[in-house]
């Protein structure tokens, strides 16, 4: 089986037959590559937080606009400090606190982005690899994206559990998304029913705590897998996913839709850096691979945020 695999992966990393590879000066090309006949496209996706402002999740770090600074102003907040999981375990509150103001925030309007739709889209094509994505907020989940095709490499509110050391246990997820909304986690912060002691907390990860192991394992074989990276709304500035490109063989391009740069992105031949919005980007590539039926298909479907978060978002506490 793995000679089946390792001939075709050959195959499928030649050049074309006209002896050179494929050049990436402009978004055409990118197109170009995701539509060519003779070779399926396998795009390895890297999400970051630029893909979902569209969706309104508010903005964290403006100086005083930004959700940390109206909290710090307020005194409910240590910006710092509010993902250390030492922090945590004492001052659970400020973490709560921002959760609270980031749900409130949302309003019950939060939908995946076009960016969203358009991995959807690659994976319905059956070209999606991976989507890595450093966003916590589940609209990759809410647009559909399989989940065997999702890595959540910052961690996931779809789970909670117990932060004290030896414990663990689970908690339910839902659970406590309800009490974050309502304040009551901001109040009192529910503690573990099994150990009667540690403080309960979704499954984001904080400073201080093991990355998921499923994003080095899945990397084992993607590296490898993929003839195409797509990097969407970040600035590759946070481990793990900011490793991601620097892993990459040289002969996969590596298509940056950003409006800043990226990591090392443009330092190789095969580099693209599209200096635009990336919802902007996407909806041109969609034009140009031709699949706007398809992706106006796809964000048309029901898609509830009660999905994922079980609450009322319209209500304000
Ligand atoms: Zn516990």
């Amino acid at each position: 089986m793995w000679v089946a695999n390792f001939w075709q992966w050959v195959c499928q990393s030649a050049p074309r037959a006209d002896g050179r590879r494929q050049s990436f000066t402009q978004l055409e090309d990118v197109a170009t590559a995701l539509t060519r006949r003779d070779r399926t496209p396998r795009v390895l996706v890297i999400l970051g937080a630029g893909v979902s402002t569209a969706a309104g999740i508010p903005d964290f770090r403006s100086p005083t606009t930004g959700l940390y600074a109206r909290l710090e102003t307020k005194g409910q907040l240590d910006a710092s400090r509010v993902f250390d999981i030492d922090y945590f375990r004492t001052q659970p509150q400020a973490f709560y606190s921002l959760a609270h103001e980031l749900l409130r925030e949302t309003g019950g309007c939060l939908q995946p982005t076009r960016a969203h739709w358009f991995v959807r889209c690659l994976a319905e094509r059956g070209y999606l690899v991976r989507c890595y994505t450093q966003n916590v907020d589940g609209l990759e989940r809410l647009a559909g994206i399989p989940e065997s095709l999702l890595v959540e490499a910052h961690g996931t509110m779809q789970r909670a559990h117990c932060t004290a050391p030896g414990c663990g246990a689970a908690y339910d997820a839902k659970l406590l998304l309800r009490q974050v909304v309502s304040g009551e986690a901001v109040a009192a912060p529910p503690r573990c029913s099994r150990c009667q002691a540690g403080y309960v907390k979704l499954a984001i990860i904080f400073f201080g705590e093991k990355l998921p192991w499923r994003v080095f394992r899945s990397l084992m074989t993607d590296l490898w897998r993929c003839n195409l990276c797509l990097i969407m709304g970040t600035s590759l500035t946070v481990a793990p996913v900011r490793w991601i490109p620097e892993q990459l063989p040289k002969r996969t391009p590596r298509i940056l839709l950003n409006r800043s740069p990226s990591g090392s992105i443009g330092r190789r031949p095969l580099d693209l850096w599209i200096a635009d919005d990336a919802q902007h980007s996407v909806e041109r590539l969609v034009d140009l691979c031709g699949w706007r039926e398809q992706m106006d298909t796809l964000a048309a479907s029901p898609a509830s945020l009660s999905d994922l978060l079980p609450v009322r978002f319209g209500e304000r506490s």
